[in-house]
């Protein structure tokens, strides 16, 4: 398809024409048709190369194409396409049982979804069901989908327009976030502390007897790359049981090795009562989404009927997506691979460049997940562009990623930060050349920043 011009006009004109876009002013996207996708690289179609370092939206864990995923879908749509959820099927089964032999504690249950907004939303909807009550907390910045409960729970300006008609039920809160606190505290760990004893005022002032659930990102993904410091997420595990809320940890981004664990709560030793997960548990080859239920909650459900459900609840060529990806997983070390290159790559290179580059304020991350914060000034913290920055203020951003195209990397930003996000695949060799395209583009940057 490279070099095929006509073909490209016709990609733009029925996209232009047709296609109604997410999170746009439509006039306003000219987005970039693309002829072709293999492993960690995607093609234009005039053959420009892209490197992916967004796995697409940090979804595509095992890069494009992959071989033992596309075979997977083939077989099982020449076996059976579809089945409807309410009878048994195999590759559903399966893609369960797996699972939940890898998800920490009594999390034995599987109740699969689309993706991952209507995951959070069942989630929601189960420990409402199961506590008796009907609040929820959540953090400011963060992401939690794009249907009326998930919407709600969100944190971040995609809520703004459509607070109206959401959720009324959820209540926001601080979490922790040490490079700029809302704590004034000046370690992690103290950090954590407050940002404990602040939710448990929020819970306090609330009424612990209206409160569901607190649903959270096990490590924060979009609004930040915010790894919980020691000790949190067990403070938030302990007030739960303390005053009878369900612990809804949201895994949609980090599930499925993103942090180098089959689940970002296995890092820090936390077992929730609820997970939700999409994203990387097929990277995204067959919508899949779903919510891993403890045994407490599942039986409660024995002799109570769960309202709630899908048609394509568990879709048979999802799941043997799924399953697939399972056999990757084992068979090429991928959590191992994580680990080593986020530690002996990645790690050190960024904090690097905490000493060449002036715009870089922050480092944070862990396995192939991290964000560097970009600033204006390292004392005042002031971030390069502004929080929800749009048009001329974000243009400072616009050129750093720009740069980082033109040098056939395709970069994730939001507001003031890039993240290094790339499949899991990844191979040393393009992993390095990444970030050479990083370190490049981040001249860029520095150019706004006081040394
Ligand atoms: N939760 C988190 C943490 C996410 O990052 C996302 C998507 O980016 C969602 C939920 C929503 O998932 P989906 O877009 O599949 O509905």
């Amino acid at each position: 398809a490279f070099g095929d011009v006509a073909a490209e006009q016709q990609v733009r004109a029925d996209d232009r024409g047709h296609v109604f876009h997410s999170w746009s002013a439509q006039a306003q996207i000219n987005p970039l048709p693309i002829a072709a996708g293999e492993g960690s690289t995607f093609w234009d179609y005039d053959g420009n190369a892209y490197l992916d370092f967004s796995s697409q939206l940090v979804n595509l864990n095992l890069g494009h194409q992959h071989p033992d995923l596309v075979r997977a879908i083939q077989e099982q749509a020449g076996r059976l396409a579809t089945i409807q959820p309410s009878m048994a099927n195999d590759v559903r089964g399966e893609l369960a049982r797996r699972i939940a032999e890898v998800a920490p504690g009594d999390l034995n249950s599987v109740f699969f979804t689309n993706g991952g907004a209507d995951a959070n939303e069942n989630a929601v909807r189960m420990a409402r069901r199961y506590t008796g009550k009907h609040k929820v907390l959540s953090m400011y910045r963060s992401y939690h989908g794009n249907t009326n409960t998930a919407i709600a729970l969100t944190g971040d300006p995609r809520r703004w327009a459509n607070q109206p008609y959401a959720d009324g039920g959820v209540v926001h809160f601080f979490g922790p976030y040490p490079y700029r606190s809302e704590f004034h505290s000046d370690s992690p760990e103290q950090e954590a502390q407050r940002a404990l004893e602040h939710l448990e005022h929020v819970i306090a002032l609330e009424g612990p007897a209206t409160i569901a659930g607190i649903l959270i990102e096990t490590v924060v993904g979009t609004n930040g790359v915010l790894v919980p410091p020691p000790g949190y997420l067990h403070g938030v595990r302990e007030l739960c049981d303390k005053y009878g809320i369900v612990y809804i940890a949201d895994e949609v981004m980090v599930g499925f090795g993103r942090i180098g664990e089959w689940f970002a709560v296995d890092a820090y030793g936390v077992v929730p009562d609820l997970i939700t997960f999409a994203k990387g548990v097929n990277s995204g080859y067959v919508p899949l989404g779903g919510v891993i239920i403890s045994d407490a909650i599942a039986h409660f459900f024995d002799d109570v009927s769960f309202q709630g459900g899908l048609t394509y609840s568990g879709h048979p060529l999802a799941c043997a997506a799924g399953v697939a990806t399972f056999e990757v997983f084992e068979r090429d070390g991928i959590l191992e691979h994580v680990r080593d290159l986020g530690a002996r790559v990645v790690e050190p290179t960024l904090n690097g460049w905490l000493a060449t580059h002036p715009s870089v304020g922050d480092v944070r991350g862990q396995g192939l997940f991290w964000a560097l914060e970009l600033v204006r000034d390292r004392e005042t913290h002031e971030p390069l562009v502004p929080f929800n920055a749009s048009g001329a203020d974000a243009a400072p951003m616009n050129e750093v990623a720009a740069a980082c195209k033109a040098a056939g990397v395709w970069p994730f930003t939001h507001f003031n930060r890039m993240h290094v996000a790339p499949p899991l695949v990844i191979t040393e060799d393009e992993l390095r050349r990444g970030l050479d395209a990083y370190d490049a583009a981040l001249t860029v940057a520095d150019r706004y920043a006081s040394a």
